[in-house]
Parts: structure tokens; sequence; C-alpha cells
């Protein structure tokens, strides 16, 4: 059997017609930048999210770099980041000219741990941003708290979060601005590129949409600094088709999350994904942790874990394998190993399962059969395995 990470092509054949239609729309009209389309996908993701405004954008991480450029920050802020997400989280800092301040994520939300948040602040700091990492929405209430206390901006990073909640409300409006991401393997994925900001502040909004167009709100009248961080109308003809398909797919992913959860409950070498007791989470990504044993170290024993599995056939990945704080574009920073223990045990342990809508019940009892069998082998085989370890 052959489990890909991720298969695009089983959810495009599910929405063919739907999608084909909506893509010969944009070629009929030539809207292929912005247009109804756009404004029309725009107007239904803010209402799925509950927020009053929402600008489509050409990336998510031109939604990083776009939520804390309309809140003014600007070169000399420092902007408070966890260590352990993608790297995109910090280019929104680094994109404004400031300085990402890096924070450890907790042992078991894997999200930025709000007692630590206070620890990093300076007078020069801003904003927080708060990731909703693998689908599960970070403690918001305490980083509100924080964020209130020294008058700073909250935005969250939703790229990996679409529809998740937070005790009962859906993610996009807990902060000033929230970004999103619409690459392809997201929960909701553009046939390209793409991303927005959503926020329920007019003003927030109304610059969000001026920087994205080269600063204008009328063509050639360029009132502030802009970019071109536009979407494009096939891309929004897509998302608009997807999009009433999203609450359908989050329920199979947590239907995925749950049966992956009861059948490797018994293994005593990992560790499953927790939902927090405040969280809906909608599993983007399935990540658990290996322990290692006497013989190999965490990374030595998941190494040969992903091996074993992509030699059955089964492709998985690592989120992430190297913490922001240990990038070597962010040496200047003067970060060092055992900075983030939380975050570095993260990286060296982690291994995300394959996880998708459209994963079936023998796909996944095909998976955790293997990981079963890897563990009652694995202090025979660890000589074995180990001499096949890629380095990655
Ligand atoms: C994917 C992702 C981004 C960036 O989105 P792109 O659309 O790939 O630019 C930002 N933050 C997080 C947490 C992501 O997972």
């Amino acid at each position: 059997m052959q489990i890909p990470f991720l298969d695009l092509k089983s959810q495009y054949l599910s929405i063919k017609t739907e999608i084909n239609s909506a893509i010969q729309n944009i070629l009929d009209n030539s809207a292929f930048v912005l247009g109804k389309a756009v404004n029309d996908f725009e107007v239904e993701f803010a209402k799925a999210h509950n927020v009053k405004f929402c600008v489509a954008l050409n990336s998510g991480t031109a939604g990083n770099h776009v939520a804390l450029w309309s809140l003014g920050i600007k070169p000399g802020d420092e902007i408070i980041v966890p260590a352990n997400t993608f790297i995109a989280t910090a280019w929104g800092a680094t994109l404004c000219g400031a300085k990402p301040v890096f924070v450890d994520c907790e042992p078991d939300s894997y999200n930025i741990d709000p007692s630590k948040v206070e620890g990093a602040i300076t007078n020069k700091t801003k904003a927080i941003v708060a990731v909703h990492l693998y689908g599960q929405p970070a403690d918001m209430d305490p980083l509100k708290k924080i964020a209130q206390k020294y008058n700073l901006f909250l935005v969250e990073d939703s790229a990996q979060s679409h529809l998740a909640e937070y005790k009962g409300e859906k993610i996009g409006s807990f902060g000033e601005a929230t970004s999103f991401s619409f690459y392809p393997g997201k929960n909701l994925g553009a046939y390209g590129e793409g991303g927005a900001v959503v926020t329920n502040n007019s003003e927030i909004a109304k610059k969000a949409r001026m920087i994205r167009d080269h600063g204008t709100l009328q063509k050639y009248q360029h009132e502030i600094f802009g970019h071109n961080y536009r979407m494009e109308g096939i891309q929004g003809a897509v998302l608009g088709v997807k999009l009433k398909h999203l609450s359908n797919w989050t329920f199979a992913r947590r239907k995925v999350a749950n049966k992956y959860k009861e059948l490797l409950s018994g293994i005593n070498n990992i560790k499953l994904p927790k939902e927090m007791s405040y969280a809906k989470h909608v599993y983007h990504l399935f990540v658990i942790q290996v322990n290692g044993n006497a013989k190999s170290n965490n990374a030595e024993l998941r190494n040969a874990l992903a091996n074993y599995l992509n030699e059955k056939g089964i492709s998985v990945g690592y989120h992430y394998p190297i913490p922001l704080h240990l990038q070597e574009c962010f040496k200047y920073l003067g970060y060092k190993k055992g900075d983030f223990p939380n975050t570095e045990l993260l990286a060296d342990s982690c291994i995300s399962l394959p996880i998708y809508p459209e994963l079936n019940d023998n796909q996944i009892e095909y998976v955790c059969s293997n990981i079963q069998d890897f563990f009652n082998h694995s202090e025979e085989n660890d000589h074995v395995l180990l001499s096949n370890v890629k380095s990655n």
C-alpha cells in the first residue's frame, strides 16, 4: 500500500465539476487578479470565522507581513514569536524590519507558553504573535491578559487552523489581526499560492487593503507605502468552492485523528497529540513524539521509525526539525541550543503522520499496524534500522 503524506488529487476529483466551472468562469471573464470571485470569497471567509473583514492576499507569508505592517510595526520594534513554528511566522517581523523574540512552547499543546511571554517583553516589544500550530488554538486568554497589561498588539497566525475554536469561538478575532495561508496543503488550500488577513477593526482592514495593492484604494493615488500582495482570481474561485466543503472536511480530519489515537494508544514509546480542554483542534497535522529507549536517543529512534514507514510506502514529515532560534538566518540574535528545551525536544522527537479528510480506515489501520510492528521489533532491529538512517 502507498500512503502519501498529502493527497490533493483525490480531493480535487471529489469536487471536479464545481471547480472546473468556477475556473472556467474566471477564464471567460478574464478576472485574473482580485475581482468578483475574490470579493465573494472574502465575504464568505469572514463569515465563516465570525469576523467583519477579510483581505485576500497572495500568500500566508504576505498575511504575516501585512498583519504587522497594518499595525504600524517598524524597524527597532520587537515582536514575540514562538520558537516552534514555520519560519514564515518570523518573516512577519523581519519584513517590517523588526526583531523576532522567541519564546518556548508548552510541552502538551506545542503552542507558545503564555507563562514564558512576560520574561521576553522589553520596552521595545510591540506585539505578540500567537500561532495556532498543527490546527490547535494557542491559549488565548492568558495571552490577551499579558497583551493588555503591557499595551501590546495580539496577532494570530492561523495558517494551520482554519475553523479551529478556542473556548467555543472561532479563531480569528482574539487579536487585532489574524493571518491565514491557503497554500495547497493547508486545511483550506488554493490551487497555487494564497493567504488572507482578517480583522474586526475597520482601520486595520483598510490599511491591509491598501498595502496589498501598492498603497492605493484608488488607482494611481498612493497614500501610503505598499506592496503587490493581491490574490489571483482563479485562487479566489477555487477557494470559494472549497470553503463550502471545509466544515465537512474538518469533521473528517477530526475523525481520522480520533482513529489514530484509538489505534496508537497502547504504544509506550510515543506521545499522542493532546486536544486541550479549551480547544477544538482541526488537525492540520497529526504530530506524535517518539521517546528514545536504552539503545537509541529520541532522534535516532524517530528517524528509524520514519525510515521504516517509508519502506512500507508510508510518507511522514517532521514539523519542525530545526527550531527558529537555531536557524542560520537568526544567528545574529544570539540564541543557543538549550534556550528552549520543549521546542528542542519536539524538534528531535516529532513525526507527522499522513492526515487528510480522504484518508480511510484501511489506510489508517495500515499506518498504525506498521508503527506497532516497528516498536514490537525496535529493540532487536535497532542496529539494522539505525544503519539505514538518512540524515535530514
Ligand atoms: C504555511 C504557513 C505560513 C505561510 O504560509 P504561505 O502561504 O506558505 O506563505 C505561515 N505560518 C504558518 C504557521 C504556516 O504553517
